[in-house]
């Protein structure tokens, strides 16, 4: 028996759900796949479980892809009020952490809950635990110019074969293989002549040279504001050390432009001009000691490690101008050359994808493969740290929700 449905998505995630609702209230016969035991995996996980479900300012500067127009569409036609307006009609509680940033007020699974709730309205089926084994794309048989052009989806999966007008592959990036995460969109884009751009972890921690991981070991679990830079993308947010390497916000933003093979340069006081704060302390403090100043701004089991090893120790008044000038240089542009990435394994998000130029940035739809759409992280488009990926997965869920 081959059962028929209007729209097929495969991957119950963020832009699976949300593709799913928007085509459902449509009228559309919609059956979401998942292989998993249960819907919407990394919307639970994410933001420490607390979901940073958009971010107010989401804008298309806070994406990347090789063709950096493809989001413009979609996120203005779906805003980040336009998700806050939906999740207020569920009564969702959320605070807003940082400037922009939404997080549910209690638990990522109140936002799950309201998306399920949603394709439940909307006569959504959500089938769990189904593998796909094969996607067929099968002429209909006509003899009409028109219909001619089109095609049914043909599904083979572990619990039977299903046909559809609209396939929609919404399968994710590879970030975190435990979660569920596969290349099945990737394969699926291959198999229908659309080209698929190398993909790499993104929003992940970088690991260090043995050298500098043994240095730094530490300092595992210190945590300071910084400016991390890479050519000239800057971000001024936490970093964390860890046993492995570097981490926090700014260290993940900064491993989506990160080369590997390169330095990245971080400013450990970047509210300062620290070579004219020296001069000015060398006059009015000439006592006072450069380790007893740097406790001040930075944490203290980083600040052993500096003067340690730059031998910094001595007051002010013993700081030639060219020694200012090194401790300024080392504070502020201190140079770390990453070993490379943690890798999927806790990347955040997979960046490159399905390429962009092969998809209609209105419909979502393959441009050579009518009834064919790929949305959401599958597709070489990759946000910020912040709440970006998942207003990706809103926009580009809705966006082809309109037309499958
Ligand atoms: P997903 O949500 O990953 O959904 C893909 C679905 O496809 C999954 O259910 C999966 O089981 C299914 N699937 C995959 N392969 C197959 C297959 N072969 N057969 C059947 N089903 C399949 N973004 C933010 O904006 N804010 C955050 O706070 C945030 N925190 C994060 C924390 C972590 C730890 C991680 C890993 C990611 C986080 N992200 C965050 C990123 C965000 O989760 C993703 O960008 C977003 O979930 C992508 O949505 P999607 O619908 O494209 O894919």
């Amino acid at each position: 028996i081959v059962n028929k449905v209007d729209v097929v998505i495969i991957g119950a995630g963020a832009s699976g759900l949300m593709c799913a609702a928007t085509a459902g209230y449509r009228g559309k016969s919609v059956l979401v796949l998942d292989h998993a035991n249960k819907a919407g995996k990394k919307i639970l996980m994410s933001g420490g479980g607390r979901c940073n479900f958009t971010n107010m300012d989401a804008s298309p500067k806070h994406f990347l892809s090789s063709n950096a127009h493809f989001c413009i569409s979609a996120l203005r036609r779906y805003s980040p009020q336009d998700f806050v307006d939906l999740v207020d009609r569920h009564g969702l509680e959320y605070v807003e952490k940082t400037p922009g940033q939404l997080f549910c007020e209690h638990s990522a699974k109140d936002l799950l809950a309201i998306l399920l709730t949603e394709c439940e309205w909307a006569g959504v089926t959500i089938q769990l635990n189904t593998n796909i084994e094969q996607v067929e794309d099968i002429p209909t048989d006509t003899n009409s110019e028109q219909d001619s052009l089109h095609s049914v989806k043909r599904i083979h999966t572990s619990n039977g074969i299903i046909e559809c007008d609209s396939l929609v592959i919404a399968t994710g990036g590879l970030s975190i293989p435990t979660m569920g995460a596969t290349g099945f969109g990737y394969k699926v884009a291959e198999q229908f002549g659309l080209t698929v751009l190398p993909t790499r972890a993104g929003l992940v921690p970088l690991t260090l040279q043995p050298s500098d991981k043994e240095r730094f070991a530490e300092l595992s679990g210190v945590s300071s504001d910084v400016t991390a830079s890479f050519n000239d993308t800057h971000f001024t947010e936490p970093m964390l050390f860890t046993h492995r390497g570097l981490s926090g916000p700014a260290i993940l933003q900064i491993s989506n432009f990160w080369t590997p093979g390169h330095p990245i340069f971080i400013n450990l006081i970047p509210q300062q001009d620290i070579k004219a704060q020296l001069i000015q302390l060398r006059q009015d403090s000439p006592k006072a000691t450069l380790e007893k100043w740097l406790t001040k701004q930075l944490p203290k089991r980083l600040v052993q490690v500096l003067v340690e090893e730059n031998e910094w120790q001595g007051s002010f008044s013993e700081l030639s101008n060219a020694k200012i000038d090194r401790i300024s240089e080392q504070l502020s542009n201190w140079i770390i050359k990453p070993n490379g990435t943690e890798g999927y394994r806790t990347a955040e998000v997979t960046l490159g994808g399905v390429d962009t130029e092969f998809v209609s940035s209105k419909t979502f739809e393959a441009k050579n493969v009518p009834g064919l759409y790929f949305i959401g992280e599958v597709l070489d488009v990759t946000g910020w740290l912040g709440g970006y990926n998942f207003q990706w997965a809103w926009a580009s869920g809705y966006a082809a929700g309109q037309f499958v």
